[in-house]
């Protein structure tokens, strides 16, 4: 295990219809989610065991008051890469200081190159601001990702515009399989656009296309296409065939970790770490989690509780 996914918060200034309900989700009160110390003294745990990356997310980290201080923080350990995955709404004031920090890499949710459709995904109207700070990151050297969930009906036709972006742009465009974790409970019961078929439909505007060498404990397939100044990738997050390389840890927003994306919480780690244990105490019950991590996805869907009822937003992806 090499790379903490911590979610800052559940809150989101966006309501993606796949992350969630339009109407949003019943938030926890500010007791409830972990408090920045508590996450600080987490990675400080973890860093010494081999955690060397640590990726913030959430729900949306930018709306969760303190956020700066907490990077600042973080960045004063050494041989920690920090990373953040982010919907970009409200970067613009934040761009110098992450490049301050000397975080390089930033993920960006973008599922739509049009404003119609970025409406109708994430039901907010915000296209043109993140369209701007998407391209304000790159101007600012940031390694940049874009995450692009893909649906039937909703921006197939995104799959093209947004690897035509990869020609133009020094970055990853990543397009995601649905996962059914959009805090309704309803499964979608077919996977319309799975990486064969998301493969399939750039190939046949790009046959030259070419699979990279894979990277251990990378998710997306990733391929180069000739002439291009970025690159593609793919991630069968729903197909599940990554998971024997997985490097992953997550602690959510509620303080439960989760060693697999498909658990439903192995851990509740803030009420064990309200309760008054040392930090010996934290870094044994990690490795104890560790030790008895589900083969796969599948295995940790059948060993939930219930069914996934969870948004992805007090996961964070
Ligand atoms: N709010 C930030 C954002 O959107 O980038 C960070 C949190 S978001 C939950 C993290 C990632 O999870 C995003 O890239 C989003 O596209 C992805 N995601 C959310 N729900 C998903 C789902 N049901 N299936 C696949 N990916 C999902
Ligand atoms: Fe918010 Fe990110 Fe979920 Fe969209 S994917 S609703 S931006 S947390």
């Amino acid at each position: 295990m090499s790379y903490l996914r911590l979610a800052v918060t559940d809150r989101c200034n966006l309501r993606c219809s796949y992350c969630m309900p339009a109407e949003g989700i019943a938030y926890l009160p500010e007791k409830k989610l972990l408090t920045w110390d508590e996450m600080l003294r987490i990675v400080q745990v973890l860093h010494p065991m081999g955690i060397q990356k640590v990726r913030i997310t959430g729900g949306e980290p930018f709306v969760r008051n303190g956020l700066m201080d907490f990077l600042t923080e973080l960045s004063r350990l050494k041989d920690l890469e920090i990373c953040l995955t982010t919907n970009g709404v409200l970067l613009e004031s934040n761009i110098q200081k992450l490049a301050n920090l000397g975080i390089k890499s930033i993920n960006l949710s973008l599922d739509a190159l049009d404003r119609d459709r970025f409406f109708q995904i994430t039901r907010r109207d915000d296209y043109d601001t993140v369209y701007q700070n998407l391209l304000r990151l790159i101007e600012a050297n940031f390694q940049v990702k874009i995450n692009a969930v893909v649906m039937q009906g909703k921006n197939e036709q995104d799959i093209l515009a947004l690897t035509n972006f990869a020609k133009d742009h020094p970055v990853s465009v990543r397009f995601i399989e649905e996962m059914p974790f959009n805090g309704s409970g309803q499964l979608e019961p077919v996977l319309h656009w799975n990486h064969r078929r998301i493969l399939s439909e750039i190939q046949q505007a790009y046959p030259a296309i070419l699979a990279m060498p894979g990277k251990l404990g990378e998710t997306a397939t990733n391929y180069q296409i000739p002439g291009f100044q970025g690159d593609v990738g793919i991630i069968a997050a729903f197909t599940r065939n990554f998971c024997g390389s997985c490097n992953r840890v997550r602690v959510t927003a509620l303080g439960q970790v989760k060693t697999c994306l498909y658990d439903d919480g192995v851990f509740d780690l803030k009420e064990f770490m309200r309760s008054g244990v040392r930090d010996e105490e934290i870094a044994e019950t990690f490795l104890r989690l560790f030790a008895h991590r589900p083969l796969n996805g599948f295995e940790a869907e059948k060993n939930r509780k219930g069914v996934i009822q969870e948004s992805m937003t007090t996961i964070g992806g």
